[in-house]
């Protein structure tokens, strides 16, 4: 499969790039590793006019600890550097496993962390070849006016197939967002959309540039469920944080992730949680909000029973995992 024609360009500074993605003529799609949008151009998914890489932009790169102790990554990191870090694998082990569960060494050898929170959402109806899909015909995201996923669906319900957002939102950390109009700096939470078409609040031109974790003590499990480890996508995702040790909490952060269309925060089973104890109770407790709080789910991929089930076993396993730790 063949690339689409297209131009490349390669700015040597965010300014530069800023500019380019505010003046170039067409469609522009910004690159990191290009692991997600080569393969979609392949797929005749994506047919930009101009790929804007900012691998190399100077601005996006490094980890850097912030005199409040926050920790900076520019989202131009590869996820193979952020796996080795030390300062990441001392501080947060559990992030370090949401980002060596992205993918194989291969494609973290490319991939960044700002592709990784970016990733378009994924569907088993339109992540196919351009022959598969004319063969179905097109949808809410190809351009017409009909879901193949669930008949009548007013919005694309395509996933959130991606790793690092759950530990990052469960760590409340923030993205930084540059245009040529200037900066904006929101919680990753509320970066995400439950539309799978426009599925964050990014605008068409903007560029995430750096992620920014505050310093914290708490504890966090990240919990990935696939097919095979070191290649496939999640079935479903879970971080989970919380002060305290043991079966004692009183602030807790529940994400889930590659259920749902957006990363799905869990206010009403971390408070159960955090009022009955991370004991069996508290843990039944929390289960028993699941079903309210996830809401309806799609089949795409899997049952929507089979989600709901695979929920609960997430949260579960890392709320287990979470009493052997101490903060
Ligand atoms: C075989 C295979 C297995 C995979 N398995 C997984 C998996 O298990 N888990 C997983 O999470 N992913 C998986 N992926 C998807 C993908 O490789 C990763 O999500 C990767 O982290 C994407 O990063 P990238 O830099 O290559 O993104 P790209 O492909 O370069 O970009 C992805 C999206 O982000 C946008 N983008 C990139 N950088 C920025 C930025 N700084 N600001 C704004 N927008 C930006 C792009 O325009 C594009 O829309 C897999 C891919 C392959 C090929």
């Amino acid at each position: 499969m063949l690339l689409p024609e297209h131009d490349f360009v390669k700015p040597a500074t965010l300014a530069e790039g800023l500019a380019v993605l505010r003046d170039a003529p067409g469609d522009v799609r910004l690159l990191g590793g290009g692991t997600d949008v080569v393969f979609n151009m392949r797929c005749r998914l994506l047919t930009p006019d101009t790929l804007l890489s900012l691998k190399d932009l100077p601005e996006l790169q490094g980890i850097a600890v912030l005199p409040d102790g926050s920790l900076q990554l520019g989202a131009a990191c590869r996820l193979t550097d952020l796996v080795a870090a030390t300062v990441l694998t001392e501080r947060y082990p559990a992030l370090v496993k949401a980002f060596r569960a992205v993918a194989s060494r291969h494609v973290r050898n490319l991939a960044t962390l700002g592709g990784n929170l970016c990733l378009d959402t994924r569907c088993w109806f339109t992540n196919q070849t351009k022959e598969w899909r004319d063969a179905k015909g097109p949808c809410l995201k190809t351009g017409k006016d009909v879901c193949h996923a669930i008949a009548g669906a007013p919005v694309c319900v395509a996933l959130n197939n991606a790793d690092s957002p759950p530990a990052l939102i469960a760590l409340e950390a923030t993205v930084t967002l540059a245009s040529s109009r200037g900066e904006r700096r929101l919680g990753l939470q509320d970066f995400y959309r439950e539309d799978g078409i426009r599925h964050t609040v990014l605008e068409p031109d903007e560029i995430l540039t750096r992620v920014t974790i505050p310093p914290t003590t708490d504890r966090l499990v990240f919990l990935k469920e696939t097919a095979r480890q070191g290649m496939d996508f999640s079935y479903g995702a879970i971080a989970v944080r919380a002060d305290g040790s043991g079966a004692t909490a009183s602030r807790l952060r529940i994400v889930l992730g590659s259920l749902t269309t957006a990363p799905r925060l869990l206010a009403g089973a971390a408070e159960r949680l955090a009022v009955l104890g991370l004991g069996d109770d508290g843990l039944d407790a929390a289960c028993a909000t699941l079903r309210d709080e996830l809401g309806p789910l799609t089949n795409l991929y899997s049952p929507a029973a089979y989600k709901r089930e695979l929920a609960r076993i997430l949260l579960r396993k890392a709320v287990l995992e979470l009493r052997e730790m101490q903060a």
